[in-house]
């Protein structure tokens, strides 16, 4: 280990760490990027299969926004919008974040991370009941497993039992459902389809349970990232909407890591055919060049706050002009380039049939799974009975750690291992990420077989 490496830990507490595991093994130090790689100071060059945090949409080291950065932070490098003011950057950011939104949506509200898109989301759900006076709406129902960010109000929303088990969440008027997970938990000679309907009308359970009255919005990520990639049968979506209008609920879908690109349109509900009232982002609308988020609003709830008087909610970096207007050029640089549509067309298809051609091979894989640029596989002891191995995760993290050791990042959630690359990322590019991935897995198959004595 460089000295670098060891010093990381010496005054740092990392995020979710055991940070007593990292002050003795230390850490990897990341000191560049350019395209999909990443380098550290060792000077090894480490493909980037997951964008960061499933948030370099762009990929590494575009000078632009580097510029425009800097020709902002000259000119003017912080004011708010709170208290009647505005300023250029966040009006054309505003400007352009609607004409690329989907119909009905011509207003944001603007955040400085992904929880706190959520977290803005939550208290404008409840201003906008009470605003059109429904006061008794108040009760979020989100899922098992979804996440939705790490604050108070995105801890709870979320549905990781991990974290609610530290500190005692969720919080008050925040409950879940089960996820939509096909691979897990379908019954016997059930099909997809038939399976989303049957996951959706927990939702319908759930809100009988509640009272309509009482329930102001279901929330949930296009596809459950930090869940694992669990991506819901098409029918799921569509029963979700439908359930959502039958009881007068508002759905917000959590585009942080669908939203700009990632699915192959612009947003995640695009790709699965339904129409939000509200969705947040954040990641992908600066490709995490500098901390941004929005909360896209449409046109339904902006109409019902705007008769509630001041939403008293707001953050001191809300609509930051120097991320405001690297946010512009990113979208503008994802708009003018195609890249979203290079996933759609080309990038995103022949990355799923790779993974699905390569994984095939593999016996204690199962469940491949994708959309556009993101990518999920499931580890099993037996494909046959669907047998998961003992202690979830443990062996998620060998194989995560098999690919760290080999220059590769890819993610370990449980045991879902999931893939994210930029996307910007070349048919050459995801070839030599597979063909990484694929010595890894040859060597987590070979250490599996000698721990199960197969
Ligand atoms: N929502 C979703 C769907 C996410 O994936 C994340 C982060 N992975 C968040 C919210 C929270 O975003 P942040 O970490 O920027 O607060």
């Amino acid at each position: 280990m460089t000295n670098t490496t060891l010093n990381a830990t010496a005054n740092h507490l990392h995020p979710f760490s055991d940070n007593q595991q990292l002050k003795e093994k230390g850490v990897r130090v990341i000191t560049k990027a350019d395209g999909i790689y990443i380098y550290d100071d060792a000077g090894n060059k480490i493909i980037d299969g997951m964008a960061g945090l499933w948030c370099v949409n762009i990929g590494y080291g575009r000078k632009e926004l580097a510029d425009i950065a800097r020709d902002q932070m000259n000119e003017l490098a912080y004011y708010n919008t709170f208290f009647k003011t505005s300023h250029p950057a966040v009006i054309n950011l505003s400007a352009k974040l609607a004409s690329i939104a989907p119909a009905g949506f011509n207003h944001v509200f603007y955040t400085g991370s992904g929880s706190e898109s959520v977290d803005s989301m939550i208290r404008m759900v409840r201003h906008y009941w009470d605003s059109v006076g429904k006061p008794s709406k108040k009760t979020l129902i989100g899922r098992w497993n979804g996440y939705h960010g790490s604050t108070i109000g995105g801890v709870s929303m979320g549905g990781m039992k991990g974290m609610h088990k530290q500190g005692g969440f969720p919080i008050e008027g925040i409950v879940h459902i089960e996820q939509p997970w096909f691979y897990g938990l379908h019954e016997e000679g059930e099909t997809a389809e038939q399976f989303g309907i049957r996951a959706a009308n927990w939702l319908e359970e759930k809100i009988l349970e509640i009272g309509a009255d009482n329930v102001a919005a279901f929330v949930g990520e296009p596809i459950q990232g930090a869940g694992g990639v669990i991506i819901p049968p098409s029918t799921y979506w569509p029963r979700i909407q439908e359930i959502c209008q039958k009881y007068d609920i508002l759905l917000v879908a959590d585009e942080v890591i669908c939203g700009f690109g990632r699915t192959g349109e612009w947003f995640g509900h695009e790709t699965f055919g339904f129409q939000p009232d509200i969705f947040t982002t954040a990641k992908g609308l600066s490709s995490g060049y500098l901390p941004i988020g929005a909360v896209f609003v449409g046109d339904k709830v902006v109409e019902g706050i705007l008769k509630g008087g001041d939403f008293n909610h707001g953050f001191t970096y809300a609509g930051h002009p120097v991320a405001a207007a690297v946010a512009l050029k990113n979208v503008e640089i994802l708009d003018d380039e195609g890249i979203i549509k290079n996933v759609h067309d080309k990038t995103g298809p022949y990355m799923q049939a790779k993974w699905r051609e390569m994984l095939s091979q593999f016996k204690y894989v199962d469940d491949v799974r994708g959309v556009g640029l993101i990518q999920g596989f499931t580890l099993v002891k037996n494909k046959a009975t669907r047998e998961m191995f003992p202690n979830e995760g443990e062996t998620g993290t060998m194989l995560r750690d098999i690919f760290f050791s080999n220059n590769l990042i890819m993610r370990a959630c449980g045991d879902h291992i999931v893939a994210s690359p930029p996307l910007t990322i070349t048919k050459e590019e995801i070839d030599l990420m597979l063909a990484t991935a694929e010595k890894c897995l040859q060597e987590f198959e070979t250490a599996m077989d000698s721990k199960l004595g197969a």
